[in-house]
């Protein structure tokens, strides 16, 4: 499907960047129907899939070329099918429908980039502007199609895929793959064509290999040459063209699966100049000399070249003694036979281990036979020849964890159930071999876990089963990328978009690169595509501390926002499950659960957390704050009032923070500017210190702690606290025109927001002195600042 490729440019090329600016700019937005999906996870959705079933019709079912000007035409109307509800957020409009005023304001802009489709074609986009807004309106069978009734189109045909491609993307989101299944169906069999497949999996525990053979499946599906997969979800498949044995498809699954996987991941063995042995390289189901050259190449590299353990580095190995290695670790590392046929051998052994020790002789004999190469040839060949069986033995595995995890994902009819001793610690299957990982791994080896009753004694090792192994070894290659070390204090943050994904694969040949490169540079504007192709994304991350995680969260959420993807926190080796929420933490400290930033259910909230990380981050930016996201565990006025005063005075009169005590703090605010207000009638406008400002305020409060501390009744407390603050009033007012008013009012407001905000006692009166104080300060000057302008 050659041709299919124009389609791709027209969307996915990162010359045009257009979901790259959908994503951009309609990223932070709420979507249309679901508020926990974005505006542009909707729109790119859409978009795919309503090429995805023109591309099929037009190259599958009716053999056609694929026109420029059309595809152009096509992709411009379903970018723009929810145009009006862009607009309305990006300039407050109100438009319940998309009418030439709404399509003329999106082109003062052209934030998504639509006008270099036309461009590219050397079309001039002010010749379609009526074909698109006429199809935009007939997306919707609601929307009034008023502006565009008269006009006579040759783009009607493509009303079609404008419907189906927003309707299937909304059921989808709403109802599940099911109803969107449902729609193409009932469209499809009026046509008389039996040709939506919907296929069903059994998700799986280990997400790396749940991603991994999602899409393997979809490959598989798009290498026939009349099907064209139009998405997926963690373990439903959804496209159009030949139904496919499942059998046959399991099959072939199997076959593609570690290839895919290895391509993508590295495998390696443990290497160690005490102790080195096979790792996972026992367990995956590669080819035996692939396994054999990788041993060979990590133990050449790490400890021969390199040198080790007092071996001074080789230059060069040899490709003869390469091919011996991994029978020399046999021998040597995993079954530390110290017995040689060769007499040479025997003695040099013998006479390394005296001087070295019987821990570096392993390592100094090796590196001897090299360093006598090619003397040494005929003894490295005979330790070979014996071990050459029980090394390729040790290397095929028992249990092929890909074929184990292939069943399971394809629904086993027989599960074995299997007691305690036997089960897998992380998923609970049936499990043989001991977890072992050493110091660096994601659970410790010997402590117990939650599936293994500490019933045993410290001998007893956890088990792993094959296909955990498989997968740990997967998130182990993820973390190295990251330079994140595998261990206990590692999470994960899995990325997507929406639990189904629109296929961005079509349009490829060959095996996408994108699709199987998780990697992608969450930067990095090029890697849209690499952003949209995967089902989700997983990030290991190291958590230092707290202060750690928070700066985390706020990165994750950051994200979320830029690209209008949804993410989950959570401890490392967990199922992926989508979520209603768009940020869900599996385990949040308890600072992220008082502030609210544990669950954020839509884009619209997460602009709180956004802005509080903001703030938090300019108070504490140049100030040399250690751990400044874990010192304010709630985001109350008088709190972040008195925190910013503290901490970083300059900002008193910074927008972005009043801007935030009015949106979430607006009473508590509010009110406290009612008693600056107050304070500043009675008192006058103070330009100097911030003691003087806030002196009337603190020797209210004083007089409050008096009159309590004495026990005076509510009454008695009022008319002495009265007394006082007239007098200290008239003190300081020059002009003399202090009112029992002016005093009562000021007085009364600060008794009834302290009962308000229960304050109103001698304890937290005097433990709060100061944070009320400054926060007063701080509405003071917001008073005069405002007034000054
Ligand atoms: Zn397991």
């Amino acid at each position: 499907m050659a041709e299919a490729k124009v389609l791709e440019k027209s969307l996915f090329d990162s010359k045009i960047d257009i979901p790259q600016k959908i994503l951009e700019n309609a990223g932070g937005m709420d979507g249309k129907y679901n508020e926990n999906i974005s505006l542009a996870s909707h729109i790119v959705n859409t978009t795919l899939l309503g090429l995805n079933i023109y591309a099929y019709e037009k190259l599958v079912l009716k053999s056609e070329r694929i026109d420029d000007k059309e595809v152009s035409i096509l992709t411009a109307s379903l970018v723009l099918h929810d145009v009006n509800k862009y607009i309305n957020e990006k300039h407050d409009w109100d438009r319940d429908e998309n009418d030439e005023e709404v399509l003329d304001k999106y082109f003062e802009d052209d934030d998504f980039g639509v006008k270099t489709l036309f461009n590219q074609i050397d079309e001039d986009i002010e010749d379609y502007k009526d074909n698109i807004l006429f199809l935009i309106q007939r997306t919707e069978i609601n929307d009034r199609s008023q502006d565009t009734r008269g006009l006579s189109t040759d783009f009607r045909h493509l009303i079609d895929y404008c419907r189906l491609g927003d309707s299937v993307a909304s059921r989808i989101t709403n109802q599940g793959l099911d109803s969107g299944a449902e729609k193409l169906e009932s469209h499809y069999s009026g046509l008389d064509f039996d040709n939506v497949r919907h296929l069903k999996f059994d998700a799986i525990q280990q997400p790396i290999l749940n991603r991994s053979i999602i899409s393997t499946v979809k490959e598989i599906i798009e290498e026939e040459e009349d099907n064209v997969v139009l998405g997926s979800s963690s373990d439903e498949v959804l496209y159009l063209g030949e139904e496919m044995e499942r059998a046959d498809l399991k099959e072939v699954v199997k076959e593609e699966l570690p290839k895919n996987v290895s391509e993508r991941y590295e495998f390696k063995p443990k290497i160690g100049w005490n102790a080195t042995d096979y790792g996972v390289l026992e367990e995956v189901g590669l080819e035996l000399e692939d396994k054999k050259k990788i041993l060979a190449e990590e133990f050449g590299q790490d400890l021969l070249k390199d040198g080790s353990a007092g071996v001074e580095g080789f230059e060069n190995i040899p490709e003869e003694f390469r091919e011996l290695l991994p029978s020399l670790i046999k021998k040597i590392y995993i079954d530390g036979d110290s017995e040689f046929e060769n007499n040479t051998s025997q003695e040099r052994f013998d006479e390394i281990k005296n001087e070295k020790g019987n821990q570096k002789v392993k390592l100094h004999f090796i590196a001897d036979l090299l360093d006598r190469w090619p003397e040494s040839q005929e003894e490295a060949k005979l330790i070979q020849e014996n071990y050459k069986e029980e090394l390729e033995e040790d290397l095929t595995p028992d249990v092929n964890g890909f074929e184990t995890v292939i069943d399971r994902f394809f629904g086993e009819k027989d599960i074995e159930i299997v007691g305690k001793e036997d089960q897998c610690f992380v998923c609970g299957r049936k499990a043989e071999k001991q977890y072992q990982k050493g110091q660096n791994a994601f659970y410790s080896t010997q402590s117990f876990s939650r599936r293994v009753a500490p019933s045993g004694s410290w001998s007893d090792y956890k088990k792993i089963c094959p296909v955990c192994n498989l997968e740990y070894a997967l998130l182990a290659y993820e973390c190295n990328q990251r330079d994140v070390s595998p261990g206990s204090d590692v999470e994960v943050a899995y990325f997507y978009f929406d639990d189904f994904i629109g296929d961005v694969k079509l349009y490829v040949d060959s095996v996408s690169e994108a699709l199987e490169d998780e990697d992608a540079d969450l930067d990095d504007p090029d890697a849209v595509r690499d952003l949209w192709a995967p089902q989700f994304h997983i990030q290991p991350f190291y958590i230092g501390d707290k202060n750690h995680r928070m700066r985390r969260v706020r990165e994750v959420m950051e994200k979320l926002n830029d690209f209008g993807m949804k993410a989950i926190l959570g401890k490392a080796f967990t199922r992926f499950e989508t979520h209603n929420n768009i940020f869900y933490d599996e385990k949040p400290i308890r600072v992220q659960k008082n502030l609210g930033f544990d669950v954020v259910d839509d884009y619209s909230d997460l602009e709180r957390p956004l802005a509080f990380f903001d703030i938090i981050g300019s108070i504490a930016a140049g100030k040399n704050m250690s751990n400044p996201y874990i010192q304010l565990d709630n985001d109350d006025f008088v709190e972040m009032a008195d925190f910013m005063v503290v901490n970083n005075e300059k900002m008193i009169l910074n927008e972005d923070l009043r801007s935030y005590f009015e949106s979430y703090r607006g009473e508590e605010f509010m009110e406290m500017q009612k008693i600056a207000e107050n304070g500043f009638k009675l008192f006058g406008k103070q330009f100097n210190s911030k003691h003087k400002k806030t002196k009337i305020f603190r020797e209210t409060i004083d007089a409050l702690l008096i009159s309590k501390s004495q026990g005076l009744s509510e009454q008695n407390l009022r008319t002495h606290v009265y007394g006082q603050v007239k007098s200290s009033a008239e003190r300081e007012d020059y002009a003399g025109k202090v009112t029992e008013e002016q005093v009562e009012n000021f007085v009364d407001s600060i008794i009834e927001y302290l009962k308000e905000n229960n304050l109103y006692e001698l304890k937290k009166l005097s433990d709060w002195e100061n944070a009320l104080t400054n926060s007063y300060y701080y509405a003071y000057e917001n008073i005069l600042g405002g007034d000054q302008k």
